[in-house]
């Protein structure tokens, strides 16, 4: 019988119980690399891009637009892969477009995003040719305005709007969204006022508007509400101004699994029914269809990553709890620690063990919070030594890990079909101390 913890297809058990990821044999991989490791699964990758793009395509023709969110996982080898797949991109900051830069990927098909560009990032891109600037607020479409003017050239812009949407109960709120840190809001008049204002500045192209509401969303009513506030705020300016804006971009936030409870979200379904009603409702608007965006970060990465262990010290703690240290932790994967995320942990060397043993998974670092996971089953028999996987740490893992405690980031090794390669090395001792005067 499978396992319910082998949540993503490119997860199975070998003759020896082996864990084997997209076919690799995780020991082998172990040995060869050493642990920790970050493994991508690169043909899941791939075909996460090509689902999106298929059905952006079956749903809007060639108005369907779908960019990757690579804050998710950004380093140079991703970045040819979704030139390869003809993926856009969102960038967050200037070291993230330095990285696409060296990576050969065209930035004229990137959107920068973030709610605080500064000076030097609004010079660094335009001087590189960014595609768009998706604008936050007033201060920052003045400061492209005064840069675009200087360098004599015409500047793309989205403007990102806050519509106003709990995604966790998909309930237009009157408030509560509002109150974001990101874009300027309906409700409060903020959204028109900028629409007026990027409409008036001479050096810029107000080509649309953009939204977010938010991440790890299973459900597709939230991308219907989205659409629909954004769209009748579309209508509602073209109405009062004669501004109709040419595109709209939803934003990211398909969820993922981590845990077995989770459910598998049809993503090329969900776009389907997205684009009946986005299509119909235009035409009750009496509007044109804008070219459609998506923004997909975490699911077009976040299953395709695995991370490997090696367990030091197994504690058991009569009558309290047993802890599994492993040689990672909250420097390669700080979402329990910062989010409480769940996450499946599966004794790698051998899954047909039973496994009896509650236990938390505990990184190496000096700090209590510097967990993994609780109450995490695992065989009784666990001992120095074992590996250990940890599930869907494709996105947000990497881009976010750490060098505390002077820990070195851990390698990420590419998997295919054709074999295993390094993307990205694993840090040196060296590496800490180089930049130390
Ligand atoms: C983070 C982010 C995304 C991607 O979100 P996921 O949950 O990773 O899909 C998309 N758009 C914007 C503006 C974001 O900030």
């Amino acid at each position: 019988m499978k396992s319910k913890d082998l949540i993503c297809e490119n997860l199975s058990v070998g003759e020896n119980g082996r864990l084997l990821f997209a076919g690799h044999d995780t020991e082998l991989l172990a040995k060869k690399y050493g642990t920790p490791v970050y493994l991508l699964d690169e043909d899941r990758i791939r075909q996460r891009c090509r689902t999106y793009l298929q059905a952006m395509k079956k749903a809007f023709g060639c108005k369907g637009k779908v960019l990757y969110a690579s804050k998710a996982a950004s380093f140079k080898r991703i970045y040819e892969i979704m030139n390869e797949e003809g993926m856009g991109i969102d960038v967050v900051s200037s070291g993230e477009i330095y990285t696409v830069l060296r990576a050969g990927y065209p930035l004229q098909n990137a959107y920068f995003h973030s709610n605080n560009k500064t000076d030097e990032d609004v010079s660094f891109a335009m001087e590189n040719g960014i595609g768009y600037f998706v604008v936050d607020n007033e201060e920052e479409l003045f400061a492209i305005q005064t840069e675009a003017e200087r360098r004599n050239i015409n500047q793309k812009i989205l403007l990102r709007i806050t519509p106003g949407i709990d995604p966790h109960t998909y309930m237009a709120v009157s408030t509560g969204k509002v109150d974001s840190k990101f874009g300027s809001a309906i409700e409060t008049g903020a959204a028109e006022k900028i629409t007026r204002l990027s409409l008036e500045q001479k050096n810029i192209s107000l080509m649309g508007f953009h939204c977010h509401v938010g991440s790890q969303v299973f459900d597709s009513e939230v991308y219907l509400r989205a659409a629909d506030v954004m769209l009748s705020f579309i209508a509602d300016i073209k109405a009062k101004t004669g501004y109709e804006a040419k595109e709209l971009d939803l934003g990211g936030g398909y969820g993922v699994r981590y845990v077995s409870e989770q459910p598998v979200i049809d993503i090329a379904e969900n776009i389907l029914s997205v684009g009946d009603f986005i299509k119909e409702k235009c035409m009750s608007l009496g509007i044109l269809l804008p070219y459609i965006a998506l923004e997909p970060g975490r699911s077009i990465v976040a299953d395709a990553g695995l991370t490997l262990y090696t367990v030091g010290s197994v504690k058991k703690i009569p009558g309290y709890k047993n802890y599994v240290s492993v040689d990672g932790g909250m420097t390669d994967n700080v979402r329990f620690a910062m989010y409480g995320s769940p996450y499946t942990i599966l004794p790698a060397l051998d899954m047909n063990l039973p496994r009896e043993m509650r236990c938390s998974v505990v990184g190496r670092c000096c700090e209590s919070g510097d967990i993994i996971q609780n109450n995490v089953p695992l065989p009784d028999s666990i001992k120095r030594g074992d590996i250990l996987a940890c599930l869907t740490t494709g996105a947000y893992h990497y881009s976010m890990a750490s060098n505390y405690n002077r820990i070195p980031r851990p390698p990420i090794v590419m998997l295919s079909a054709n074999g295993n390669y390094i993307a990205v090395k694993r840090e040196t001792f060296e590496d800490l101390t180089h930049l130390e005067v």
